[in-house]
């Protein structure tokens, strides 16, 4: 039986693997592996794909919200409002740093933060934290106006959005990560760009802000022993930087490859049993790190891929109000209703470059399947 992964990291080495394997080597016969020169030429060159007038590598996506919302000043007492549909490093952040998520319901057609929920909780709140969830923007227009209203900065959870890009009102194109003050990038190894480890980054376009982060992501220091700050070990490993300026030449290419893909998968499902397919607004563009549909048959049609070999996931199967992590934050089932739907019926279907249309083929077929018999 022929199995179909939900990535495929080793079919992405081999198709870099040349170039990977010149980068690494080049970073090893110096062993430049702290803030070599490496680390550097990937920040200039990740905020030009953005579109951001500067990068910071970190150490992580986690890292990259926990600088930024540090640097941002964010503290005990404060509250951030963060979606409840999203991967648990979204909010832990907020906690670390001895504040509160406060977790907002999202848009029942795309999953993510809804600008109306997010405006019951905007007079306690002193950061906006949306997730560009599966590579698809947010409405920035709508909680950017709110998050500018209220005077707080919004800072984008892009760790899904590598090149995704949003069209503002007056037509202008924003890459996502761009549009708010600061904006997080993971890139671990399942994103659409993937490190060799843990990597991350923060781009904006404010100088200072960005001096402060990459401060505080190396010790706080200023020059070799004279710290300014208590600040973080949570710099960009030169190895990873190394890695990911090769992979970075092809990103634009994967992206399209993706939205090729989930343009198959939306002709080919559509109309099929209950399934929901993703949308896409007009005034967006979305990267698909995940092609995610919902179903009220979720369990069933996931044990029925699984059992073909074709490894499908769910992306995510418990909001973070109801995580056992922020059971003392009080919250019940139903207080987030749109967000426990999503919970409940989400399925993702494999995508990822290497992604064959042979492949999309069986997955889609196995799908028919399915509704053929139910
Ligand atoms: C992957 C991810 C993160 C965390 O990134 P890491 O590099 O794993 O720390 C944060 N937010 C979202 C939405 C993610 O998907």
């Amino acid at each position: 039986m022929s199995t179909i992964p939900l990535v495929d990291l080793p079919a992405s080495y081999a198709r870099h693997r040349a170039g990977i394997d010149a980068a690494l080597r080049s970073v090893l016969d110096d062993a430049r592996f702290i803030l070599g020169r490496e680390v550097g030429e990937f920040e200039r060159s990740f905020a030009d794909f953005c579109g951001a007038g500067h990068a910071v590598g970190v150490a992580s996506g986690t890292a990259a919200i926990h600088l930024s919302l540090a640097a941002l000043g964010i503290g005990p007492g404060d509250e951030v409002a963060v979606p409840a549909h999203t991967f648990v490093a979204t909010a832990e952040p907020v906690s670390w740093l001895g504040a509160r998520p406060r977790f907002v319901d999202v848009d029942d057609r795309t999953g993510g933060m809804d600008p109306d929920a997010l405006k019951a909780v905007l007079d306690r709140v002193r950061a906006v934290l949306p997730v560009h969830l599966y590579g698809l923007p947010v409405e920035l227009t709508a909680i950017g106006t709110l998050a500018a209203a209220a005077g707080v900065p919004l800072v984008e959870d892009a760790a899904q959005a590598h090149g995704a890009e949003y069209v503002r009102e007056d037509g202008s194109v924003v890459r996502a990560g761009t549009y708010g003050r600061l904006g997080c990038f993971s890139f671990y190894p399942g994103k659409n760009l993937g490190a060799f480890g843990d990597a991350g980054a923060v781009v904006t376009s404010d100088e200072a802000l960005a001096e402060r982060i990459r401060r505080l992501a190396d010790h706080g220091r200023t020059t070799k022993y004279e710290h300014l700050t208590v600040g973080y070990a949570a710099r960009l490993d030169t190895l990873q930087a190394a890695v990911l300026s090769v992979k970075l030449r092809t990103l634009a290419e994967g992206n399209r490859r993706r939205r090729e893909l989930a343009a198959a998968y939306r002709s080919r499902l559509d109309g099929v049993g209950d399934l929901v397919l993703p949308v896409e607004p007009a005034n967006r563009r979305g990267v698909y790190h995940l092609f995610v549909l919902r179903t009220r048959h979720r369990d069933a049609l996931l044990a029925h891929l699984r059992a073909a070999g074709i490894s499908a996931g769910v992306h995510y199967p418990i909001p973070l109000h109801l995580q056992p992590a922020y059971a003392p934050l009080g919250h019940r089932p139903g207080d987030l209703p749109v967000a426990e739907a999503w919970a409940r019926e989400c399925l993702s279907l494999p995508i990822y470059p290497e992604l064959s249309d042979e492949q999309l083929e069986t997955v889609v077929s196995r799908v028919h399947h399915y509704f053929d018999r139910v």
